[in-house]
C-alpha cells in the first residue's frame, strides 16, 4: 500500500538511545549506565510532583480538565500574558506539528539554521513543505534576513538556545529578524532552554510578553528541561489570542494526560527546584570546559544544559560515542547533523565523574 508520498522524504526521529538498550545490548547493569544524551534534568522529577502525582493517582480513569484553566492560569501569572494567549501540546514538540499543520502546505517552505531541533524539518515535510536552511549553524541574523527575501518562507524557525550545538541567538537580534519579516511569515521562537540562558546572561532572554505584540510570532517553552519533566510530555505556545484560536482547531481532546497536566501545574509553584537545578548545572558544566581545555577539545560556548565538544581529525564522534556506549555511557553523536561532534547533557557530580572517566579511555 502506498503512503501518502510526502512520507518518502522523511527520516525518522533518531531519540536518544534508552538506558534499556545499553542493559539488553551490552548487559551493563542499568543502575551503572549514564544517560546524557536528551537533555533531562539530571537531578531528577521534583520531590513536590511526584507526591502531587502520587496522591492522585486513583484520578486515572478520569480525563483531565480540558480547558487546562489551572496551568493556563499559572503559566499566565508567570509570564503576565492571558490564559487566551497559551495553547497546551503534549510537549512544546506537539505545538510545532499544529503549527506545521496550520500554515503549511505544498507550495510553502520554511526557514531554519543549518543545524537544529530536527523535528522542525520532521513536521514541515509531513506537510510537503521544503526545508530552506541557512549556511551557518549559528542562527546569524543577516543569513536569516538574506534567505527570507529570496524564498518568502511561510514559517521562520528561531531556537535560542540552539538544540544540538547549545549557541545563542541575542535577544536584539531575534527582534531584528521578526521586524525583518512580514505578516505573511511565522516565527517561531522555540525558547526550550530558555531558562539557562537567562540565568547565564541576561540579555539573551526573550520573554514571550515582547513578542506579544507581533501577530506573526509565537513563543515555545516546555515542562521537559529545566522543569524536569520529559516524561511527563507537556509544553506550550503563547502568542496572540488568533493565532491560539487557529491552533486550538488541530488540538486533539485530553491532548496531555490527568497526572501530567498536575506535574505542570504543581512544578509551576515551586520555582526553587528550577534554580537549584540551574545552580548545579553551572557549576557542573565549568568541569566539561575546563576538561575541553586541558585536552585540547573544542567547544561551543553553551546557553543550555548540554554541552557540544567539536572534534579535528583523526577523532571520530562515532567512535567515540561507540567506545562510550559500550561503556555504559550514553551521549549523542552529531554525525548524522553533518558534524563530527558530541552532544553530552550536563549530569550530576557523579555521573559527570563517570563521563570523564569514560571518555579519557575513549580518547586513548
Ligand atoms: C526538548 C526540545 C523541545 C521540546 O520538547 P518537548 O519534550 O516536546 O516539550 C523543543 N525544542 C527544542 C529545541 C528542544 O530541545
Amino acid at each position: 500500500m502506498k503512503a501518502n508520498k510526502v512520507l518518502d522524504s522523511i527520516k525518522n526521529y533518531e531519540a536518544g538511545k534508552p538506558i534499556e538498550l545499553v542493559v539488553r545490548e551490552f548487559g551493563i547493569a542499568p543502575e551503572a549506565v549514564v544517560k546524557l544524551a536528551s537533555n533531562e534534568n539530571p537531578i531528577g522529577t521534583n520531590p513536590s510532583v511526584v507526591r502531587a502525582i502520587t496522591q492522585s493517582a486513583h484520578k486515572a480513569h478520569l480525563y483531565p480538565d480540558d480547558s487546562m484553566y489551572e496551568l493556563k492560569e499559572a503559566l499566565a501569572a508567570k509570564y503576565s500574558v492571558s490564559e487566551h494567549e497559551i495553547i497546551i501540546g503534549a510537549g512544546s514538540d506537539q505545538v510545532l506539528e499544529f503549527i506545521a499543520r496550520a500554515f503549511l502546505d505544498e507550495e510553502s517552505s520554511v526557514l531554519m539554521s543549518q543545524v537544529t531541533f530536527a523535528m522542525y524539518e520532521i513536521y514541515a515535510k509531513q506537510m510537503g513543505a521544503k526545508i530552506i536552511r541557512t549556511p551557518s549553524y549559528e542562527h546569524k541574523v543577516d543569513e536569516f534576513i538574506a534567505a527570507y527575501r529570496e524564498h518568502r518562507p511561510k514559517i521562520i524557525y528561531i531556537c535560542t538556545p540552539n538544540n544540538p550545538t547549545g549557541d545563542v541567538i541575542s535577544r536584539e537580534e531575534v527582534l531584528e529578524i521578526i521586524e525583518a519579516v512580514d505578516e505573511h511569515t511565522l516565527v517561531v521562537v522555540d525558547g526550550a532552554y530558555m531558562e539557562y540562558a537567562a540565568a547565564k546572561e541576561a540579555r539573551h532572554a526573550i520573554t514571550p510578553r515582547e513578542i506579544l505584540r507581533y501577530p506573526n510570532v509565537i513563543y515555545l517553552g516546555t515542562f521537559s528541561k529545566a522543569y524536569g519533566l520529559g516524561g511527563m510530555r507537556v509544553g506550550y505556545g503563547i502568542a496572540n489570542r488568533q493565532l491560539i484560536q487557529t491552533l486550538t482547531k488541530l488540538r486533539p481532546p485530553f491532548n496531555i494526560t490527568t497526572l501530567s497536566l498536575l506535574a505542570a501545574i504543581e512544578a509551576l509553584k515551586d520555582e526553587q527546584f528550577v534554580e537549584d537545578s540551574i545552580a548545579l548545572h553551572q557549576q557542573q558544566i565549568r568541569r566539561y570546559e575546563d576538561f575541553a581545555d586541558k585536552n585540547g577539545i573544542r567547544y561551543i560556548d553553551s546557553y543550555t544544559n548540554f554541552i557540544t565538544y567539536l572534534f579535528d581529525d583523526p577523532l571520530n564522534s562515532t567512535e567515540i560515542a561507540n567506545r562510550l556506549l559500550e561503556q555504559g555511557v550514553i551521549i549523542r553523536d552529531l554525525a548524522s547533523y553533518g558534524m563530527n561532534a558530541i552532544r553530552i547533557t550536563v549530569g550530576t557530580g557523579e555521573q559527570n565523574d563517570i563521563f570523564f572517566e569514560k571518555f579519557s579511555e575513549a580518547l586513548a
